[in-house]
């Protein structure tokens, strides 16, 4: 077993642009979870005024797991074959996130919600 695996910190080589290991990738990730966090902030501040949230609701479930398993995506190949060996977590929040675009409406369902809503506006 490499070194780096033994001692739990797998060496990333630099990135170049373009490549999933770059900065670039991260702050992308970075930045749709933050966009989600507020879409679900807006969602649950619409329930607790008392007002409809389903469109809200729909809009943040299906954008924050897809923007969750596009993170975990990159997580997996910015480690490479790290990434896929159960000696890091990243490859346990690869397999749990995928769900997420499944369960409690599935993304498909989601977006036919909010097409409805739209529609109905
Ligand atoms: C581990 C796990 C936990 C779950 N927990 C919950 C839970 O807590 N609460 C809950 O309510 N449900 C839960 N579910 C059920 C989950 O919501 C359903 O599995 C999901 O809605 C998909 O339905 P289905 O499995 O019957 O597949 P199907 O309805 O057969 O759908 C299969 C695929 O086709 C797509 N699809 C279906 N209809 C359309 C359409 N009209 N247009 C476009 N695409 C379509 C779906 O999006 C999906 O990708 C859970 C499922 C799993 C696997």
């Amino acid at each position: 077993m490499p070194p780096s695996v033994r001692e739990g910190s797998p060496r990333l080589r630099p990135a170049h642009r373009g490549q999933p290991g770059h900065p670039l990738h991260a702050r992308d990730a970075a930045t749709g979870l933050e966009a989600a966090r507020l879409l679900a902030l807006r969602a649950a501040s619409q329930k607790e005024a008392g007002k409809p949230f389903t469109r809200e609701g729909s809009m943040a479930k299906v954008f924050a797991s897809e923007k969750a398993n596009k993170a975990c995506d990159v997580a997996v190949q910015v480690h490479g074959g790290y990434g896929y060996i159960d000696e890091f977590p990243v490859e346990r929040h690869y397999r749990d996130v995928r769900i997420t675009t499944i369960y409690e409406g599935a993304s498909e369902i989601q977006r036919i919600v909010i097409a409805r809503h739209l529609l109905a506006d």
